[in-house]
């Protein structure tokens, strides 16, 4: 990273909004879940920590959003840290699908497992290890803790509104079920997995779960081991290749940073050993990634030469 003042940090964000700010029109809400088709598009905020402790924020960093796939990452490491890594790749795959978040089809003619954790099937999947060893208030608490926001709770409003457009994400549980990879009840996996997606965080706290992910699992602030370093490698490298959807291999290409997206609207960037970065923008591509939240980071990892391989 790029060895900048306080003020001049500050500058780059401004003007990291401001191009943002600019595409937010070519993108669209989310409105598959209609509660996330009532948000306000043109809202964007960014938060970076950093190792040393130093927040700057500039946008929107206050407003609530749910999480949605972003949390895939959080109950990989649950997972992974719970059930061992032979357990969860047993389960489901590290490979990038090349396919939509929600699509069944590589899965239903290809494969006997999801391709990786970081789309729909294989999140469900990976619930469904959870299961017998976690409940709902656990995953919350490890959620609040590795975010460090003690205010995190579900969102019951986008809970409601995606358990009741929830067909596509039951058929895919079903599809797990008949092929053998979920053993425990298929609605408890569904359910878990809804849960997760619809918890309400801010920028600040995808910063810092990006920062603890960054530090390899120990809390910058108490100095407390979390996340086990070989987890957090595990989950930064499968952002690395599956975070953005099926446009993760351009964004490695362009952006080189990895990077968690979700429908609502966040987006969680690790800049190994060095910062978090979280981001809120609600207005999406095509993809289902923040339109103005791919302009900005492209735009820091220019400006602050954070490219993996700058
Ligand atoms: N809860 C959403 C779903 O399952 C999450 C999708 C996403 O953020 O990619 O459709």
């Amino acid at each position: 990273m790029k060895k900048l003042s306080e003020k001049e940090i500050k500058k780059v964000l401004e003007k990291a909004l401001e191009e943002g700010r600019k595409v937010i029109p070519d993108g669209h809400v989310a409105t598959y879940i209609p509660q996330l088709g009532l948000v306000d598009p043109n809202l964007l905020g960014i938060t970076i920590v950093t190792k040393d402790g130093d927040v700057y924020s500039v946008g929107d960093c206050d407003t609530r959003f749910t999480i949605q796939s972003i949390s895939k990452t959080i109950s990989l490491a649950v997972a992974l840290e719970l059930c061992g890594r032979e357990e969860v790749f047993s389960t489901v795959g590290m490979e990038p699908s090349g396919e939509a978040f929600n699509s069944m089809v590589e899965l239903d003619l290809n494969s006997n497992k999801p391709y990786n954790p970081m789309i729909n099937s294989g999140a469900i999947a990976v619930e469904s290890l959870i299961i017998p060893k976690a409940s709902f208030s656990d995953m919350l608490l490890y959620t609040k803790r590795f975010c460090d926001d003690m205010e995190i709770t579900i969102d019951d409003a986008t809970y409601a509104s995606e358990m009741s457009h929830s067909s596509r994400n039951r058929a895919i549980a079903y599809l797990l079920q008949s092929k053998d990879i979920i053993k425990t009840d298929v609605d408890d996996s569904m359910v878990l997995y809804t849960r997760m997606c619809s918890l309400s965080v801010t920028s600040r706290s995808l910063a810092n779960l990006a920062l603890l992910f960054a530090m390899g699992g120990v809390s910058p602030k108490t100095g407390e081991r979390l996340i086990s370093a070989e987890t957090c490698r595990i989950v930064k490298t499968i952002m690395m290749t599956c975070g953005m959807y099926d446009g993760s291999g351009e964004f490695a290409v362009e952006v080189g940073i990895p990077t968690k997206s979700g429908v609502g609207g966040g987006l969680l960037s690790v800049v190994d050993k060095e910062l978090g970065i979280g981001i809120y923008g609600p207005s999406l591509d095509a993809k289902g990634n923040s339109i103005a939240g791919k302009v900005m980071l492209k735009y820091l990892a220019d400006e602050l030469e954070l490219h993996l391989f700058s």
